[in-house]
């Protein structure tokens, strides 16, 4: 059975023993040990202990940015083998896992550089007989939660900057993804992290996730994950006043203009549902297309559609590997089963696949509805699988309107060829990205999060280091005579 890594030492936690399964085809990866509720108290004591030791309290960024440089190195010559382990974790296709151990070093290699840039200030002089300067110091113990759908790159988006502020983490990956997680323990203690600044606490989020959160010494929850568990962690945080930072679902919109290339457009809309099998926050799940060309755009999306290759996602071919497991399956197709109920059509898929060897594993085809409206439940909920449903739309008045009517705000795309229309409809969409002929594309350098009940705060680019720190004022006097006033 394998440990946890708590304070630094991989030890045996006292939680109820888990498995982690290949959605492939259901064999059992490894069984691995969870922590419990005192394995929470243990790992926060001691980074509350460790992250004030003067090793750590007093390094020169220089010195936290060498770690981080390390660890994208040793991630970049191990990215086979960590793409391998990842996709057995969670079913994504090795392509994919691949790309996502590239953007994790390219975090922690973009975190360390930026670490330099980040300057305390002296402040102008208000007065002759004080400097002034603004200071940044780190918060303390910060606690990142993550999900399982690309487990690594979430993990180290929030490892990296809240170790190179200076903090110790507490890591509670999601517990169908921990394999990996606890291969990034081992990574950063190999890159020379002081023990005891990073636990890896595996364990169900009701148990460990709640210890953690609960903890007073806690003092940021770094969290992604859906908007339910993500609100009910701003209530508890908000109790203590403890900082959060909440990356949550979205249901996005694609928006496709009769001006667009619709080459370029039809792939694009593909690409930014079906990639993942759907399983990803940003998933462009409802797609807007105007009315003239809404017949003859769907006959190219659903021959597309069809031509995608859901396979095992060991094979090289593999587009669309598995869903997460049958319980994720059967919620996926729960939602198809109410859109017809509300009077949707299944242009294509809508069935799990069951040919050959995709019976053994949780496979979903693509598939994409229309017939429903805006509001209906299923345009509404997000539903974290390759479904797609399709409305059309007349002008850009109804479409902003509809598009914007969702409690989400997190992503939203649009296809057209006219650059003034692209820049009125990114500045009137309720989104915290907006993609403009393309999907899907990151810079580490951009911020990314999102708007209404997609999220609050924002991760990536230079300022998520500063999001982990907290600014101090000090005041340094230079009169030469005492303050007169006790004598006056
Ligand atoms: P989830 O909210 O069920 O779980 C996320 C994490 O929270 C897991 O580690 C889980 O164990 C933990 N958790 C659950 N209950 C908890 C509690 N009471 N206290 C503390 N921790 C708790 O989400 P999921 O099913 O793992 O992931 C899918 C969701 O994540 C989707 O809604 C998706 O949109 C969202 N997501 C958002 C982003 C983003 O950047 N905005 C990225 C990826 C996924």
């Amino acid at each position: 059975m394998k440990d946890i890594f708590l304070a630094g030492e991989w030890v045996q936690g006292r939680g109820t023993p888990s498995k982690s399964y290949f959605p492939a085809d259901g064999s059992l990866n490894a069984v691995f040990s969870t922590a419990s509720e005192e394995d929470v108290q243990e790992a926060i004591q001691k980074a509350h202990e460790a992250w004030q030791q003067p090793q750590w309290r007093d390094s020169l960024p220089m010195e936290r940015a060498r770690i981080l440089y390390r660890v994208a190195d040793i991630l970049e010559a191990r990215v086979d083998e960590l793409a391998a382990l990842q996709t057995r974790d969670n079913g994504k296709p090795l392509a994919e896992t691949r790309g996502l151990v590239m953007s994790a070093a390219n975090t922690a290699r973009y975190t360390a550089a930026a670490l330099d840039t980040v300057d305390d200030e002296f402040t102008n002089q208000r007065d002759k007989s004080t400097l002034t300067f603004s200071v940044h110091e780190p918060l303390g113990v910060v606690a990142a939660i993550t999900p399982w759908n690309s487990p690594i790159a979430s993990e180290v988006q929030k490892l990296a900057p809240a170790l190179a502020a200076g903090n110790a983490v507490i890591l509670k990956p999601a517990e169908v993804t921990s394999l990996i997680a606890l291969k990034l323990a081992e990574i950063f203690a190999e890159a020379g992290l002081p023990r005891g600044l990073l636990s890896v606490l595996p364990g169900r989020g009701s148990v460990v996730g709640q210890a953690i959160i609960d903890h007073p010494l806690v003092r940021k929850i770094s969290f992604t994950g859906g908007t339910t568990t993500g609100k009910r962690i701003a209530q508890i945080a908000a109790s203590r006043l403890a900082e959060t930072s909440l990356e949550l679902g979205g249901k996005s919109p694609t928006i496709v203009f009769e001006d667009a290339d619709l080459d370029i457009a039809v792939n694009g809309v593909i690409y930014g549902i079906f990639s993942s099998s759907g399983q990803a926050c940003i998933a462009g799940a409802r797609l807007f297309v105007q009315r003239s060309i809404y017949d003859e755009f769907l006959d190219r999306l659903v021959t597309k559609a069809q031509a995608l290759r859901v396979k095992h996602p060991e094979d090289q071919q593999c587009q669309m590997g598995p869903l997460i497991n049958e319980a994720h399956l059967d919620s996926v197709h729960a939602f198809v089963e109410k859109a017809k109920a509300q009077g949707g059509t299944i242009l294509t898929g809508g069935e799990r696949l069951l040919d050959g060897d995709l019976a053994k594993g949780s496979y979903y085809p693509p598939t994409i509805i229309t017939g429903l409206q805006n509001t209906d439940s299923v345009c509404q909920e997000e539903i974290f699988g390759p479904v797609l449903v399709v409305l059309p739309f007349e002008d850009e008045d109804s479409l902003i309107e509809q598009a914007n009517d969702s409690i989400y705000g997190l992503a939203a795309g649009v296809w057209t060829e006219n650059y003034r229309r692209a820049w009125t409809l990114a500045r009137r969409l309720d989104a915290g990205v907006v993609w403009i002929n393309t999907y899907k594309k990151f810079s580490i350098a951009t911020p990314f999060g999102g708007f209404k009940e997609s999220g609050v705060g924002r991760e990536k680019g230079r300022l998520s280091i500063l999001s982990y720190m907290q600014q101090k004022s000090i005041y340094l006097g230079l009169d030469a005579v005492p303050n007169p006033w006790c004598d006056s």
